[in-house]
């Protein structure tokens, strides 16, 4: 495929994002779509096809956010569509137990080991604030311990960031999120078991569980430290709390069996999304039988929902996970390699500082000269080189996550005549990054 320099004008975009902009807040449905963080026309895409993206302006882009994460075998795949059409065709929505979603969860307890039983939810928002529940339920107490710079959905009690001082209380992160809410959450520095073990110290039986993102993926790629979810397991055994890791952004995407399937530490409750649902809204929570059965109607512990396990759904996540086999993975593992190799070749023949982060296949770039290990850091990095590099990127038909603070997600679709045109792209953007000027304070 030739290399296509596209004018950067995006009229028919700007024109839906004006008519979307005065129905809905900021034009989008998740913020991060409004590119506020890069500045600029967000691309309204319209449809999807392996590797890449068509704008409203029909434009194609290789697409190195496949939905944040869920398209890991790229857009379109013939036969999740076909599978999804056949689910349609028998119908949409039963509020029944239904064949598809027993499949699904069978599928998810074969996959991921410490998960012995599962229930279904149709977004990671749910299935992070109903595992919370549960550990509350479960062990009859209240705090919970989170990270900064991890991301769990939009939970109120999650929407929480540190106050002054290590294990203090958390403050709310947004209007609408009440002190009470945010003041059972602990926010502690990543990656420091140190403050994590002084929290357990300070608040003796308080703590109801300790929630991480597997490796996190949300302040960019900050992957744990060897031993650290060790260590927040074993915090959790020694003082009665339950260690919930949240694997909707890793789980699926980085092996078989997720982030477990490459540290083995075994998590007490795991949260799943993105990829196990194709596409559609499905989610789930899951763990040990002994507190899943907490869980209404089993027990006390209330959880419920009028599309969970829904057909379609449940068809789609079940046809994509039985198509990722070791062979799948290996491949997203080669396309992920490839690119990170052609973005840190580009950026240092231009001499940019920067760091390339992994997770499994996930990666970011920071434009920082020293290692991330936690969201402070994170925020040191010179983000306005992102977004001069986004831009350019963009320009060239490379569609890279907007913003400095999240992972680049890659699938088995990328083949060579994709990765091909990220090469092409990389030479000016690196070269607008290290031209970019800091803007004026
Ligand atoms: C995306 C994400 C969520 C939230 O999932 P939604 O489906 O957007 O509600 C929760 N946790 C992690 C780690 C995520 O990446």
């Amino acid at each position: 495929m030739s290399y296509v320099s596209y004018p950067y004008e995006a009229s028919v975009s700007q024109t839906l994002f004006e008519r979307a902009a005065a129905v809905t807040p900021g034009g989008v449905n998740s913020p991060v779509r409004a590119f506020r963080a890069v500045g600029g026309t967000p691309r309204f895409m319209v449809s999807g096809s392996g590797p890449y993206l068509t704008d409203a302006d029909g434009r194609e882009y290789v697409d190195l956010v496949c939905s944040w994460g869920p398209m890991i075998l790229g857009h379109a795949h013939p036969q999740v569509i076909e599978a999804v059409q056949a689910a349609v065709a028998r119908g949409t929505s039963f509020g029944t137990p239904g064949v598809g979603e027993v499949e699904l969860a069978e599928e998810i307890v074969a996959r991921v080991e410490p998960v012995e039983q599962v229930r279904l939810v149709s977004s990671g928002t749910e299935a992070t604030m109903s595992a919370i529940r549960l550990a509350r339920g479960f062990t009859g107490r209240t705090k919970a311990i989170k990270f900064a710079g991890c991301y769990h959905g939009h939970v109120d009690a999650l929407l929480a960031a540190a106050g002054s001082g290590l294990a203090t209380f958390g403050l709310p992160d947004t209007p609408g999120v009440t002190g009470a809410q945010a003041g059972d959450t602990i926010v502690l520095p990543y990656n420091d078991l140190e403050a994590v073990n002084e929290a357990f110290h300070r608040f003796p039986g308080e703590i109801a569980c300790v929630i991480t993102e597997a490796a996190p993926g949300n302040m960019g790629v900050v992957p744990p430290l060897a031993g650290f979810n060790q260590g927040l397991k074993d915090a959790c055994t020694k003082n009665g709390a339950l260690y919930i890791s949240d694997e909707v952004m890793t789980g699926f995407r980085v092996s078989r069996a997720g982030w477990y399937g490459l540290d083995g530490v075994r998590p007490d409750l795991m949260t799943f999304g993105k990829v196990m649902g194709g596409g559609f809204p499905a989610a789930a929570f899951g763990g040990r039988a002994d507190v899943m059965a907490h869980l209404a109607p089993a027990g006390p512990v209330y959880q419920a929902g009028t599309l969970s396990g829904n057909p379609v759904a449940t068809a789609a996540g079940l046809a994509q996970l039985r198509l990722l086999d070791d062979a799948a993975y290996e491949k997203v593992d080669a396309v992920s390699e490839e690119i990170r190799g052609l973005v840190t070749e580009a950026l240092a023949k231009e001499g940019v500082a920067h760091r390339l982060q992994t997770a499994g296949n996930m990666f970011s770039v920071f434009f920082t000269p020293r290692k991330v290990l936690d969201y402070e850091d994170a925020k040191k990095q010179q983000s306005f080189r992102f977004t001069a590099f986004f831009h350019a990127m963009l320009s060239h038909g490379v569609y890279l996550p907007p913003s400095a603070f999240e992972s680049w997600f890659v699938s088995t679709a990328h083949d060579a005549a994709a990765i091909e045109r990220i090469a092409a792209a990389l030479p000016a953007a690196a070269r607008a990054a290290a031209e970019a000027e800091a803007p004026e304070q």
